[in-house]
């Protein structure tokens, strides 16, 4: 999924629990027969909060389907809009489905069609999937497949011991990246994707919004060779950190727009070569763009929460910029991308992968990182 605006304090009711039974051998997948029943976080009704379903059946396996066994998952801006059922999650998710789509894990049964891996791998899966049939998937596009179905959004996702996706959506992770990167690869290929599709090198750059994904382009875009970025944000800690991933100036945008005024000074005169937009809100969208230069570039990834009003004569037409749509990752560019700057160790997670904990303490791992105390909070199981 793509990014979110930056975190915001709410008070919510405690989920319920779902019980398990006194009988229920849990999963520990570790005889040789695959148990039947998992642990599974699910939207069990319609309004706040999530459910740790004990019992819920693994899922099924299609002939080129691929059953993978979770071991570490991140919760996404995504997740937080499911957790607190807003307007686009109840427009949007059926109740019962297992949530979650970042993670790694290893494979634990193939389909009977499956030939390109086999148990025990350790991977990964892109959570976009198609069929594959329509214009978009078939012209190399298909992160923006007309029919895509999105793991825990449309279908069931990974916050569970076992996640079922087709072979073609399997990602293999490479030895040296390490479980806790790993997890992160959806949110870190929305980032790489912005970062390619604006392209950065030697130019300067504004990061509107550094919430996980917005940091996560500083460091992206700093190791894609931009020549200067600057950042915004309305949480000082988050522009601190920005800063120490190689901005040279983080501005707090709640104490106004003079900011505008000093990256123009910094830019001849001119604006940014680029904007990468991560906040999705439209006092930020807004002055983004009036920080940009005349026929600049802009990649878009931030969702704002509804329509917003954009003033498109001053903004793109008369400034003749370029604007970008990001969706997803593309498939498989970007996932090579993503290898390429990890294993060359040119990107820094770990200031911003902060906290982990057992899938049993969801309801703490949430408020974590709801509260905005943790920056990219994974689960493991
Ligand atoms: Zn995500």
């Amino acid at each position: 999924m793509d990014s979110i605006p930056t975190p915001t304090q709410t008070s919510r009711q405690g989920p319920i629990q779902v019980p398990a039974s006194m009988t229920d051998q849990r999963t520990s997948p570790a005889g040789n027969a695959s148990p039947e029943t998992m642990r599974a976080l699910i939207k069990h009704h319609a309004g706040e909060g999530l459910a740790l379903d004990e019992r819920r059946p693994v899922p099924e396996v299609g002939p080129l389907d691929v059953l993978i066994r979770v071991k570490k998952a991140g919760i996404c801006g995504t997740d937080r809009h499911i957790w607190q059922w807003d307007d686009w999650a109840a427009s949007r998710i059926p109740v019962g489905i297992v949530t979650g789509h970042e993670f790694v894990g290893v494979i634990e049964h193939t389909g009977s069609a499956v030939t390109q891996f086999t148990k025990g791998q350790r991977v990964s899966a892109e959570g976009h999937i198609t069929a594959g049939i329509d214009y978009n998937s078939r012209t190399g596009n298909a992160h923006i497949a007309r029919d895509t179905k999105i793991l825990g959004v449309d279908r069931d996702g990974i916050f569970a011991d076992f996640v079922s996706v087709p072979e073609s959506n399997v990602w293999p992770v490479h030895d040296d990246i390490p479980d806790r990167v790993a997890a992160t690869f959806d949110p870190l290929g929305n980032a790489v994707h912005t970062v390619m599709a604006a392209g950065v090198s030697a130019k300067s750059v504004l990061v509107s919004g550094v919430g996980i994904i917005g940091l996560m382009g500083v460091t992206v875009a700093r190791a894609a060779g931009a020549s200067r970025i600057f950042c915004t944000d309305i949480n000082p800690p988050r522009l601190a950190l920005a800063r120490k991933l190689g901005a040279v100036e983080a501005y707090d945008s709640s104490q106004g727009d003079h900011w505008i005024k000093d990256i123009r000074s910094a830019t001849r005169g001119e604006g940014v070569d680029v904007l990468l937009e991560m906040s999705g809100a439209p006092t930020a969208i807004d002055e983004g763009f009036r920080a940009l230069r005349n026929g600049g570039r802009a990649a878009l990834l931030g969702l704002p929460a509804k329509p917003v009003t954009f003033d498109f004569n001053a903004n793109i037409i008369f400034k003749g910029c370029e604007v970008l749509g990001i969706n997803g990752r593309r498939m498989w560019e970007t996932w090579y991308q993503m290898e390429e700057l990890l294993l060359g160790k040119r990107i820094q997670l770990d200031d911003i992968i902060t906290h982990e904990f057992p899938i049993e303490q969801y309801e703490k791992a949430f408020d974590t990182m709801i509260s905005g105390e943790g920056i990219k909070v994974l689960m493991s199981l």
